[in-house]
């Protein structure tokens, strides 16, 4: 039986590198991965019934929209009470803690709150390309994507749909579900929504987009109070996972993976942001900079981000990273 056999089917037994780590926090009696803990003892049920609540009114992300969902009402995000998705697969293009040898089960939502005007993803996060599926459905693909061997669920741009997502797990739970779950976010997120999926997402991997509330007015629908609500979520999802935990295989086990694409002429705030995570996260932090912003979507009509990135604009990226003492970048 090969190492990732093994691990998969061992619900109560943690990894070895986990094993280590998780005893320094004295929590060695719970089970891996964490949402394991919240379904036995109830409380998984009682956090799907609170996040389905939200629907009525959703607020679940900081457009806090206040429409019903549940009555066919769109919010920014544009999506609906049933979740969408554009498609499920191993994926071996994420960062290599997440892929492995088998890949990162990637589920792709349809729609987004964030909607930057230079999506990659545009037709599927703008666009809202994907198809309805139940929830019951959802938890099937997770399924089978556990049984293609993938180490870990990447729910990518998930925010809009986490009750859909919380209900599903509830489901794929008594299916045999049992790696962990990986939460790809854009990093536009409310601390209530985060508090309600403490201890369910072993693995977040959040984009640090902007620090300055213009650039992310300009590039992201309006988005000016970005900066404010990330910095509160970066700090709450520290507080749950911590820095990033690997197996023996280097697989990621549970933590934090901040990834930061370096935008031109500086518009990201490559520095402020590297300088916020050293000092008010840790310098420990896994950073994942990031050199592939092409002009996608509608970024050819914003001259100041019409190309890609420049050699040195990334290379001073990495010097500052080195200067603030950031060791861990991916
Ligand atoms: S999830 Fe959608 S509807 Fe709800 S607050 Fe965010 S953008 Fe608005």
């Amino acid at each position: 039986m090969s190492n990732s056999l093994v691990w998969a089917s061992s619900m109560f037994i943690l990894p070895f590198g986990l094993q280590s780590a998780v005893s320094k926090d004295k929590d060695e009696e719970k089970a891996y991965p964490s949402y394991l803990n919240l379904y036995r003892d109830g409380t998984l049920a009682k956090r799907a019934e609170e996040l389905k609540s939200i629907y009525e009114d959703c607020h679940l992300c900081p457009r806090d929209c206040r429409v019903d969902r549940t009555k066919g009402q769109l919010g920014k995000c544009r999506a609906s009470a049933k979740v969408k998705i554009s498609s499920a697969f191993p994926h071996f293009g994420e960062e290599a803690p997440l892929v492995g040898r088998r890949g990162s089960g990637t589920i792709f939502f349809s729609n987004c709150g964030l909607r930057c005007i230079y999506c990659q993803n545009y037709t599927i996060s703008i666009k809202g390309q994907g198809v309805e599926v139940s929830d019951n459905r959802l938890a099937e693909s997770m399924i089978k994507l556990q049984k293609m061997g993938c180490h870990n669920i990447n729910l990518v741009t998930p925010t809009h749909y986490v009750p859909n997502i919380v209900n599903a797990l509830q489901m794929a739970i008594p299916m045999g579900l049992k790696i962990p779950l990986v939460y790809n976010t854009g990093g536009y997120e409310s601390l209530k929504t985060l508090q309600l999926i403490d201890g369910i997402v072993d693995i977040y991997l959040p984009d640090f987009k902007y620090m300055d509330p213009e650039m992310a007015a300009k590039y992201s629908s309006e988005a000016y109070n970005y900066p404010y609500y990330a910095k509160i979520a970066f700090k709450e999802i520290y507080r749950q996972v911590g820095n990033l935990k690997q197996d023996q295989r280097g697989i990621a086990v549970k933590g934090l993976m901040i990834r930061h694409l370096v935008l031109p002429n500086r518009i990201s705030g490559a520095r402020e942001v590297l300088k916020f995570v050293a000092e008010e996260i840790s310098k420990d932090c896994y950073i994942n900079i990031m050199r592939q912003y092409r002009p996608e979507y509608k970024a050819r009509d914003y001259p100041e981000i019409a190309r890609p990135i420049k050699n040195s604009e990334y290379a001073e990226a990495l010097r500052w990273a080195k200067e603030f003492g950031l060791t861990r970048l991916g």
